[in-house]
């Protein structure tokens, strides 16, 4: 894999912008892009982050043209490189109001035939790479007088699901490392929330669900489907902004069709 660089492009001519500024890690795929999307509709200028390249190709065809969007490639877990490329692009900005933490990656595999490295991976992505991203980005968050960021957790950090013996635990530590950052950060007007999303269809997602066990989720969530990426934005929207949500922080918010809080349901025909 390439090394991470700092170095950031914008793409073009400028769009209607509310001036704020938002950095998106999993930028290029799922539901960073989708919220890419939503927070460029909405006026933000937007930062996109991500590791793989190509889907960065596709990013960068996809907004040419587009002055309010930036895009740098980067691996979270390389903590200089991470440093480098959020200073760069709020630098860039000439400010940072906002962060949205959804790089990560998951894996199905029975907890007997998990590897090490396996786990370790898991959780070196989900949960150090967001805390080197999170911790860069309130560093000047702090200096600006505030921010928002929004870590991306799962509805399998709250509820154990087979397979998930690396992932799940992943996505906990990111919703417990949500409410310290809300503890410690409060004092600079810093807010930190997470979501936990359930089932959302994302290439994440096609490639680690089988047939069994997207049977598995439609019997346990009492929506009865997946989402779709469009469906969380919303939400973190409704978190970046301060006037929306200028006094909540600390809160895992499932965005999962009932998953979590479901007890007792007839199955349909
Ligand atoms: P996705 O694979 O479509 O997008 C994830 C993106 O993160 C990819 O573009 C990938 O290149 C990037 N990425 C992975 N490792 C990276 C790294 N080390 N550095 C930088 N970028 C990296 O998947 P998605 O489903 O959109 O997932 C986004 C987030 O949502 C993840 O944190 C995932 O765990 C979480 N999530 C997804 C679901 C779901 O059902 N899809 C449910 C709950 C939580």
């Amino acid at each position: 894999m390439a090394k991470a660089k700092s170095a950031v492009k914008t793409t073009g001519k400028r769009s209607r912008q509310n001036g704020r500024a938002a950095i998106v890690t999993g930028g290029a795929s799922g539901i960073g892009l989708a919220c890419v999307e939503a927070l460029l509709g909405a006026g933000w200028q937007v930062g996109v982050l991500d590791r793989d390249e190509k889907a960065l190709e596709r990013v960068r065809r996809r907004f040419r043209g587009n002055r309010a969007v930036r895009i740098g490639e980067l691996d979270v877990t390389d903590e200089p490189a991470a440093v480098a490329a959020i200073n760069a692009m709020a630098k860039a900005f000439g400010r940072l109001d906002g962060v949205l933490n959804s790089a990560g990656i998951g894996a199905d595999v029975h907890v007997l035939d998990t590897p090490v490295d396996l786990f370790r991976r898991i959780l070196d992505i989900n949960v150090t790479g967001t805390f080197i991203v999170a911790r860069a980005a309130a560093r000047i968050m702090k200096q600006q007088g505030g921010g928002a960021i929004v870590n991306v957790g799962s509805i399998a950090g709250v509820r154990g699901s087979k397979g998930r013996v690396a992932y799940g635990p992943s996505k906990g530590a990111v919703h417990t490392l949500t409410q310290v950052m809300a503890v410690d950060l409060a004092r600079f007007n810093i807010r930190v929330n997470a979501i936990a999303p359930g089932p959302v269809e994302t290439p994440l997602v096609k490639a680690v669900h089988t047939p069994e066990v997207r049977q598995g989720w439609i019997r346990h969530v009492p929506m009865r489907r997946y989402a779709a990426p469009e469906e969380m934005t919303g939400t973190v929207l409704f978190l970046l902004d301060p006037a929306q949500s200028g006094y909540l922080t600390g809160e895992i918010i499932a965005i999962d069709g009932g998953f979590r809080g479901a007890g007792m349901m007839l199955l349909e025909d």
